[in-house]
């Protein structure tokens, strides 16, 4: 930049997962690197507030530990990591529970997914077979239409399918003759919680990697809550390295201009902030529609169903319902359980007292004496990947400031953390260059 020499540090705006990581790649390379973030801590949207003695994460999040940034950067081990069941149940539309999930994993389970087979009745404890009035399952034809699609995802390596032909997730699916009962009983309810949408509209190349990920994968939540995974990241940089609660108002021809006013020279700035915040930094860059989500978080005497699991609703009411605390005890200090659910959109008056009706339908308990421990709406949770989306873009751009974050790949945290990775590539060869 003009101004600064080869000894001033490489300015990093943003210490979500893609700042992180691309400041972990400089410092790598041997760079003085600056992070500077906002907000009290790192994170970005993967942060975990304590309250009450609850951990509360910022919104319904899950760690899939087959993401290869997670594979090649992560230690699991210091997560100390709980995992769900594989697979979901859902409640359907009749009033029933169905099991959906993988067989290579839960052999025992292997016919549920072939039948969509009824779980035992909803409800906290052992509860009775299947009753008349509950859902009828898609049935073994309709769901062996899954296979192939499952085996194209599973086998084949993420680059052919990053090439396969762009449609929406819709689309797709009806190209893949993926009867309408199994994509409105079964992976509708579930991607609207992945995609933060439910109308299918998402890229299908970004549906099959997904798919994949989910297939290789298994879903966890750490110990210390979903914002131990950026922590981890930080901790990993040089002690001071990374400046919290320093806002950057505005780039200059030498650096960074804060938000009180004073300055700081960079060699190069990297903005790792969300899309809105990049474009009010860097002119020009396109405006990205997002998704917004809120998830309420109660607390219960007693958890509404003894399962690791993640409940859907086939009416759609919700996006996604989980007890944490059956998946990690220690979201909670005092054994209370801890619930998770989240909707589209934004919170409004009475919806809270809306979802609660819905929540005693779907766990069939009482929720009137469930505690609101807080409610959390991420505006911008996730880009809108809708086609055409390309899964990765440059971090250079025409100004020379680099930009890096999932919505220059993929909302997601293999997104972030793959953008960091290569805007820090692209900005070494660029350093390198003579
Ligand atoms: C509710 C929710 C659920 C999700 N669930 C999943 C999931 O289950 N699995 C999955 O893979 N992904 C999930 N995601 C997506 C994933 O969390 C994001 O894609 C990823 O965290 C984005 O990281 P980022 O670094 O690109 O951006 P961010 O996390 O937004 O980081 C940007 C950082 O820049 C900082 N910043 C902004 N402006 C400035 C400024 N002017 N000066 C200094 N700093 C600034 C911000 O404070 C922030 O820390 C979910 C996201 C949400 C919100």
């Amino acid at each position: 930049m003009n101004g600064a020499d080869a000894q001033s540090p490489v300015i990093v705006v943003g210490a979500g997962l893609a700042g992180l990581t691309c400041a972990l790649d400089l410092v790598r390379a041997g760079l003085p690197v600056r992070v500077l973030e906002a907000a009290d801590e790192v994170g970005g949207r993967v942060r975990t507030d304590r309250r009450d003695g609850f951990l509360l994460d910022r919104g319904f999040q899950v760690f899939n530990t087959s993401y290869p940034q997670v594979k090649r950067r992560i230690e699991l081990a210091r997560l100390r990591l709980s995992p769900f069941t594989p697979g979901v149940l859902i409640h359907t539309a009749e009033g029933g529970r169905l099991r959906f999930t993988d067989p290579t994993r839960r052999p025992s389970d292997a016919l549920a997914l072939l039948t969509g087979k009824q779980d035992r009745g909803p409800g906290p404890g052992p509860g009775p077979g299947p009753g008349p009035g509950q859902g009828q399952g898609p049935g073994p034809l309709a769901l062996a239409a899954l296979g192939p699609l499952c085996a194209l995802d599973l086998l084949a390596p993420p680059r052919l399918l990053k090439r396969l032909p762009e449609l929406t997730t819709r689309e797709e699916l009806a190209r893949w003759r993926v009867p309408d009962r199994v994509v409105d009983g079964f992976l509708r309810p579930f991607l609207a919680g992945v995609f933060l949408e439910d109308d299918l509209d998402t890229s299908s190349r970004m549906f099959h990697l997904t798919w994949r990920s989910m297939l290789r994968g298994t879903l966890t939540l750490p110990a210390d809550g979903m914002g131990a995974v950026p922590r981890q990241l930080a901790e990993d940089l040089p002690p001071g390295c990374v400046e919290r609660a320093s806002p950057v108002a505005a780039l200059s021809a030498a650096g960074v201009t804060f938000a009180d006013g004073s300055a700081a020279d960079a060699r190069a700035v990297v903005v790792a902030t969300d899309a809105a915040a990049a474009r009010s930094l860097v002119p020009g860059l396109p405006a990205v529609a997002t998704r917004t989500v809120t998830t309420y978080h109660h607390a219960a005497a007693r958890s509404p169903l003894r399962e690791p699991t993640l409940l859907l609703d086939a009416r759609r009411r919700i996006l996604n319902t989980c007890v944490l605390t059956e998946v990690a005890p220690t979201y909670s200090a005092d054994g209370r359980a801890l619930i998770s659910t989240s909707v589209l959109g934004t919170d409004a008056p009475g919806r809270e007292a809306a979802l609660r009706e819905v929540l005693a339908e779907l766990y069939a308990t009482g929720t009137r004496d469930w505690e609101r421990v807080g409610t959390t709406t991420v505006g911008g949770a996730l880009p809108a990947m809708v086609p055409p989306w390309p899964l990765s873009r440059t971090g250079r751009t025409a100004s020379g400031v680099y930009v890096c974050g999932d919505h220059r790949a993929t909302g997601s945290v293999q997104g972030a953390m793959a953008s960091g990775t290569r805007t820090a590539r692209e900005l070494l060869a660029d350093l390198r260059r003579p």
